[in-house]
């Protein structure tokens, strides 16, 4: 099935070739934050670009919809109340957000009042996002929630989220990617019924990861996972 592009930037912009052609990983994120972006509108209402979390040499990506509030104070990704429930889930199955995973979004500027990126916003922001994961090559893609399935395949506009959940696929434009879509933390955060299938598919992945020694690629001691156990809301 033909697919969308997802990186539409004019070649003659030469701020733009700065920071995508940027070598490493270390001067793209420092480029990014220099630039000061004004490519959309969700620039007026930032206080910094927010580009990441975690380890850019880990092998899970994990990509979320973009900055909330404390995301926004902080310049990091994915530290408000979702964030942490997420945190809380990985650890429960031995994996450490920080250590093992890289965490991004699909915008880097904080949408006024939380609201979801609009498509044209999104648009606007993925070659960033998109460079990141070449530099940063990861194994697996994590998906958070239904949005940032939408905004990355845009073949799927009409499914439900409890079919498309903890299963891994692939994607024709990221062939050497294994990709997982999970619930958003923050739907777990007003519906607890989505915790049990959360902490099955938080198990799936530890599993992939076991099978395929990616965490031992770090060096650290492999965690034994739990056997049973529900991570609770903040
Ligand atoms: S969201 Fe992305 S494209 Fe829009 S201003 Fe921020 S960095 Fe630039």
């Amino acid at each position: 099935m033909a697919r969308e592009t997802i990186m539409q930037f004019d070649l003659f912009d030469s701020g733009s070739n700065t920071i995508l052609g940027s070598p490493t990983y270390q001067e793209f994120k420092e480029q990014l934050i220099a630039s000061g972006c004004t490519k959309c509108g969700l620039h007026a209402g930032r206080t910094q670009i927010v580009v990441d979390r975690g380890n850019p040499a880990a092998p899970v990506m994990v990509v979320g919809e973009g900055p909330g509030e404390k995301e926004d104070q902080q310049g990091l990704a994915f530290v408000g109340r979702a964030g942490r429930m997420f945190d809380q889930i990985m650890n429960a199955v031995g994996i450490d957000t920080n250590q093992d995973m890289f965490i991004a979004n699909v915008v880097k500027c904080r949408p006024p009042d939380n609201r979801s990126p609009h498509a044209d916003e999104a648009a606007t922001c993925l070659p960033f996002l998109r460079r990141q994961i070449e530099l940063v090559a990861p194994r697996i893609i994590l998906l958070l929630g239904a949005t940032a399935l939408k905004h990355f395949d845009k073949s799927k506009s009409n499914f439900q989220m409890s079919d498309e959940a903890g299963k891994f696929f692939t994607l024709p434009d990221f062939p050497s990617t294994q990709f997982m879509v999970l619930y958003h933390p923050a739907a777990l955060l007003y519906n607890a019924k989505l915790k049990p299938a959360m902490w099955q598919h938080a198990k799936t992945l530890r599993r992939y990861l076991d099978q395929h020694g990616l965490l031992g690629k770090l060096g650290r001691p492999q965690q034994k996972v739990a056997n049973q156990g529900t991570a609770t809301s903040s």
